[in-house]
């Protein structure tokens, strides 16, 4: 069985900028789970179909009209619905919060997860995302449960924001993690825990270079 990799973890972990810099070192493939949820949000989005239209957005799913796939250029992530690379839409904030939507879905949880297993079953990878090592790759080489405060975690969030100028204080960064929080946590359908056998990282006192040792040490220990 080839190497795999699940890196678990709350919104504003550092998930995706640690997951690829680790698969990096590693030189294996790193897949963001997030960003095919998010591209399911924007296809919504784009055909006027309202995210919290469950029925709808479950039919086209299920009905193949939402064909999400995933390709690599030069070791980095391109993501495609219906062929079409959607890859520099996915971050707007409106897309975030449809694929928070859809991404409650079983129908939706289906389709990707099943995409997201044929991907890793017979290369190297590390996939990032809430249920990687409680759904998608129960038995992965490797689990990690990254994780770090609300609090260290919005305000890294904070600084990432000022660099764009944005001045959202504070206090309504924490009050939208703790809300992301709740709500990865309390959906029905695989919400986002630490599998038993996932070793927890706790960044909330580490530098990212220091986050990306201890993974990476873990890594090692268990190849
Ligand atoms: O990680 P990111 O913010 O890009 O994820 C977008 C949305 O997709 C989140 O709201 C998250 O709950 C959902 N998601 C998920 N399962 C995953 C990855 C992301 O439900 N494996």
């Amino acid at each position: 069985m080839p190497l795999t990799i699940a890196i678990d973890g709350p919104v504003g972990a550092g998930k995706s900028t640690i997951s690829d810099v680790v698969a990096n070192r590693l030189g294996i493939l790193h897949l963001d789970t997030g960003a095919m949820y998010r591209a399911v949000g924007l296809y919504m989005l784009d055909n006027g179909i309202d995210p919290q239209d469950q029925d709808t957005v479950s039919s086209l799913c299920e009905g193949g009209r939402v064909l999400v796939d995933v390709r690599y250029e030069n070791g980095s992530q391109r993501t495609l619905v219906n062929g079409e690379d959607i890859s520099g839409r996915i971050r707007a904030q409106e897309v975030g919060q449809a694929a928070s939507c859809v991404s409650r879905y079983p129908a939706v949880r289906r389709m990707l997860v099943r995409r997201q297993q044929e991907m890793a079953k017979d290369q190297p990878m590390l996939l990032d995302g809430r249920d990687i090592g409680t759904v998608v790759l129960k038995d992965a080489t490797v689990k990690i449960y990254l994780t770090a405060s609300p609090e260290s975690r919005a305000r890294r969030r904070m600084l990432q924001l000022r660099e764009k100028g944005d001045t959202t204080p504070y206090e309504e960064i924490l009050a939208e993690v703790n809300a992301r929080d709740y709500q990865d946590t309390h959906r029905e359908t695989d919400p986002l825990r630490r599998a038993e056998d996932a070793v927890l990282v706790d960044s909330s006192d580490l530098t990212f270079d220091e986050t990306v040792s201890a993974i990476l040490s873990l890594v090692e220990a268990k190849k």
